[in-house]
């Protein structure tokens, strides 16, 4: 009984209904035992369950299982689970994981017409919610477009594609931690109230060990979601360990009905169950982990190229098609208070003084966030709590808080503000021998598409 309760991980067993004699029976929707048998629930029929016995290679059908005392059985439809979640009716076979990646993405595109890397981003997110308990982050993706129509239409395909997706037109947390054992749903969120507070939400529950109070009980379960993004305003505040897919169609897309979407739910959930069946304990316990993203995205990257153990291929193609939001989240790195400090620090050294002092340093940098329209300043006391950060040997004198700008010092300065990737070094700078020794950083000569900061105004006070 332990034993069994530890492979839910801590999942509510309220479920749990006490049968006949000391057998104890639980309707359950997926389960791994601690031979690597793996149990999964299927559609039966319209209306009715079975449970997928996988063993050994291969699959058979049951309508219960006895563990020791424990009787598991199919959870019904409409019982625990709602009628339009998304079940395998069975399994079947995928010629290799490439050939059902790109299957997957030639739906995006000829269906919904989605463009290339953005068809590949919505299959790759949607096989990662095959693994959702397996790593964290658990998956999440926004998805932006111009067409209220055409963006409904590609989520309610991605559904199709999703592990045990659960359409939310109003989409409550609360209501839905009822959920049977081992069900690790996708809610496809359509809904576009509160649209922020839901982002922070979604957030908050990406990994592991969150906990939620509600009605007197604590909650705590793996779960990926897929939400429309209503506000644009709100751009910056999407965390970048979730995907973004953009459903603008490059091609007229088709009218997707309930028939359409059944026959490909139809067609491919059995090999995505296959797939997971196959490759879950291999997924749970290889990290991939890509040497040239950093931060979120590396964290992202590892999540999504950990699906395709067997493919570095894919691996790859996850790393490439995530470099954007890196560079994205480099850039916005760089508008952080630490590196406003560190370009005011450049400056500095580049007009050659032999010291600075806190309230000029301040000044730079206000001076910078002004040029920029950042719409905030920045009081010396917090520069000088920044300046400290960089450890350059702060002290006192007649004017102030200050330090020699040795070329040790300096050398420190530039090398900070490299690492952050400062737009100093970006603009109509002229170099000096610190800048000159600077190793060459690849990414600095990519051409950089998405500028947010307006990089020169940097220089031009420096001049
Ligand atoms: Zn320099």
């Amino acid at each position: 009984m332990l034993q069994v309760a530890r492979i839910w991980d801590g999942l509510p067993w309220e479920k749990t209904v006490k049968g006949s004699g000391h057998t104890v029976s639980s309707p359950i929707a997926s389960a791994v035992l601690p031979n690597g048998d793996q149990f999964e629930l299927i559609r039966k029929g319209e209306n009715s369950t079975l449970l997928l016995r996988w063993s050994g290679g291969c699959a058979s059908t049951c309508r219960e299982f006895q563990l020791g005392q424990h009787r598991f059985t199919p959870v019904k439809i409409g019982d625990a689970l709602p009628n339009e979640i998304r079940l395998a009716t069975g399994v079947s076979d995928y010629k290799s994981t490439a050939h059902l990646f790109n299957s997957i993405a030639g739906v995006f595109q000829s269906m919904c017409g989605l463009e290339r890397n953005n068809a590949e981003m919505a299959t790759c997110f949607a096989i990662a919610t095959h693994f959702a308990e397996c790593r964290d982050p658990a998956p999440r993706a926004i998805v932006t477009g111009i067409d209220t129509w055409e963006v409904l239409q590609f989520l309610r395909l991605l559904g199709c594609f999703c592990r045990h997706a659960i359409p939310a037109v109003f989409f409550e947390p609360a209501g839905h931690w009822n959920l049977p054992a081992g069900c690790s749903p996708t809610f496809v969120i359509s809904d576009p109230r509160q649209f922020s507070s839901r982002l922070r939400f979604l957030g908050a529950t990406q990994c592991h060990g969150f906990e939620m109070a509600r009605s007197g009980r604590i909650v705590n379960r793996p779960f990926s979601a897929v939400v429309l993004e209503s506000d644009h305003e709100l751009d910056d505040t999407v965390p970048n360990t979730f995907c973004r897919i953009n459903a603008t169609p490059q091609i007229r897309p088709q009218i997707l009905d309930a028939k359409a979407l059944g026959k490909i739910a139809g067609a491919f959930q059995p090999q995505l169950l296959m797939y997971r069946l196959k490759n879950r304990s291999h997924v749970a316990s290889v990290t991939f982990d890509p040497s040239s993203l950093s931060g979120a995205t590396r964290a992202l990257a590892s999540v999504l190229g950990s699906c395709f153990p067997d493919c570095e291929e894919l691996q790859t193609r996850v790393v490439r098609l995530l470099e954007p939001q890196d560079e994205e989240r480099r850039l916005d790195h760089a508008r952080c208070e630490s590196a406003v400090v560190l370009e005011a620090l450049l400056i500095a050294c580049h007009e050659k003084k032999a010291n600075a002092h806190v309230g000029e340093v301040a000044d730079l940098a206000n001076g910078i966030l002004d040029v920029r329209g950042d719409g905030y300043r920045l009081e010396a006391r917090r520069v000088g709590s920044i300046v400290r950060s960089f450890s350059l040997g702060l002290r006192r004198d007649s004017l102030g808080y200050g330090f020699l700008l040795s070329t040790e010092c300096k050398g420190r300065i530039h090398q900070l503000a490299r690492s952050l990737d400062v737009p100093f070094f970006r603009g109509q700078i002229e170099k000096c021998d610190i800048c000159k020794k600077l190793s060459p950083d690849a990414h600095h000569e990519r051409d950089v598409r998405h500028v947010h900061c307006a990089h020169k105004s940097g220089t031009k006070r420096g001049g």
